[in-house]
């Protein structure tokens, strides 16, 4: 009998499969077997009287009854009602990926990661505060249609699967929007996708929210704010650069003035600002689209990132006809800048005349407050503080790890920033090719601080670790 079902349905099947409706067989677990004129055959996963009885006066025919595995009989029903089958494949994809949407919105994860395992199985990751961390697993058919889906709704090719494709996608939950960037790329015949929550312009956090203290919070913002200003926030991926850039650009007015951007890609849509997407496919270089911008006499220019010599050379001659500019780049902290966009060809004597900020930061993760644990912090800190002026008692947190917090011990982030003024004394430096630990020596006797000295700001308030700290910075800058 198992091996008479799970062959194509047979004409007296189909005759019998048309006295029942496919929602009540699925809803049931009935199949239809057969039906002789006056008897209707149906497989049933026990023996139960009542669903017969029902059968009954819902057919007015003769029901018999055969029991069958509760499998056997939905391989059946798939075979039967292919067509519903797959609907209802395609309803449980959808409502998987609400699950997983509404998981990643519910821990405030930044990316979703849906990776194909063994076979064609695939498990989904959140990325929360930089941490990947397990969601899910999918079983074969139902990853390859989540994936499906995902390609569908972001306007991608869904016949191509061997090229990296990119799309956007909108998400509703609790009445709020999201956008979500979504990528794929080819892996061992399978495709992985990444699909990354975009910020809301109006939700972007202040500088003073995302950590700054209120004292290097005034000079940044007043540096912005200097008509030509060059301002460049370096970090390693994941330090939060673009959410600074973003909150940088709301620190300056962009009512009035004409401001551009190019960025790669878009994270995130500002109202009152021409934005320009890199499309390397298209031809859109960051060059092509600066050169282009630049015709339009911008006052203000946000560049994603400056990652290639033509690009930095292009925003140097911007700056130096006037054009304030923010950018990142892709560089350890802020005294390392100069060396770095001289290591893409720019002139000395040029950084040193254009440059006015050099700012980086780390994103450490905060401890949970619902768990955290007080502890003491090491004496090395309290000398590396004591070294900056900055008085470190010797209490402090660590993590521990509850319901709350996943038993991570942490939930949020919060930034440790440098700021580097460039000054004339400074500006003479980095012409004349000082190292990253010569200028910082100049730029300490101006008020400049490392972004570990700010960092343990944070460690004395409780709001992160000592050993979160010592996971992105070294006390060995500060020296
Ligand atoms: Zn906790």
């Amino acid at each position: 009998m198992t091996e008479a079902i799970t062959l194509l349905p047979s004409p007296t099947q189909r005759t019998a499969a048309a006295l029942l409706s496919r929602s009540f067989a699925y809803d049931a677990d009935v199949l239809p077997l057969a039906y002789d004129g006056s008897a209707l055959t149906v497989a049933v996963p026990n023996d139960g009287s009542d669903l017969s009885e029902r059968l009954r006066q819902l057919t007015r025919k003769e029901i018999r009854t055969v029991v069958l595995p509760i499998r056997d009989i939905r391989e059946g029903l798939k075979a039967l009602y292919p067509a519903a089958a797959s609907r209802d494949a395609d309803s449980l994809a959808a409502q998987t990926l609400d699950e997983i949407f509404a998981a990643a919105i519910g821990s405030y994860a930044s990316d979703v990661h849906l990776e194909p395992t063994d076979g064609r199985a695939g498990r989904v990751r959140l990325d929360v505060d930089g941490v990947l961390q397990a969601d899910r697993t999918l079983p074969a058919g139902l990853f390859e249609r989540v994936v499906a889906l995902v390609k569908v709704r972001s306007n991608m090719n869904t016949g191509e699967s061997r090229l990296p494709q990119d799309g956007r996608l909108a998400v509703s939950f609790d009445g709020r929007s999201f956008d979500v960037r979504t990528s794929t790329i080819p892996v061992a015949g399978l495709e992985k996708l990444v699909l990354r929550f975009l910020q809301r312009f109006d939700l972007v956090p202040d500088l003073e929210q995302l950590g700054m203290g209120a004292e290097l919070l005034a000079r940044y913002q007043k540096g912005l704010k200097r008509p030509g200003s060059f301002c460049v926030i370096a970090g390693p991926t994941g330090s939060g650069k673009s959410t600074t850039s973003y909150a940088s650009l709301q620190t300056i007015s962009l009512e009035h003035a004409n401001v551009c951007s190019v960025e790669d890609p878009i994270e995130c849509r500002i109202p009152g600002i021409a934005q320009i997407a890199v499309n390397e496919k298209a031809g859109i270089t960051f060059p092509l689209a600066l050169r282009a911008l630049l015709r339009q006499n911008p006052q203000q220019l946000f560049i994603g990132e400056l990652r290639d010599a033509e690009t930095v050379a292009i925003a140097l001659q911007a700056s130096l006809t006037g054009i304030s500019l923010v950018t990142t780049l892709h560089a350890r902290d802020a005294l390392r800048v100069a060396a770095r966009l001289a290591e893409f060809g720019a002139s000395r004597a040029t950084l040193a005349s254009s440059l006015t900020l050099a700012v980086s930061q780390r994103l450490v993760r905060m401890l949970c407050r619902h768990c955290k644990i007080k502890t003491s912090v090491s004496s090395q800190a309290v000398a590396v503080a004591r070294r900056y002026g900055f008085a470190l008692k010797g209490d402090a947190w660590e993590a521990q790890g509850c319901e709350r917090c996943s038993y991570s011990g942490f939930q949020g982030r919060i930034g440790a920033f440098e700021v580097l003024e460039i000054k004339p004394e400074l500006g003479a430096a980095v012409e004349s090719g000082a190292t990253p630990t010569q200028l910082g020596k100049i730029a300490q006797s101006a008020g400049y601080k490392p972004m570990v000295v700010d960092a343990l700001r944070h460690v004395a308030s409780g709001a992160t670790s000592e050993g979160e700290v010592l996971r992105h910075l070294s006390y060995d800058d500060a020296d």
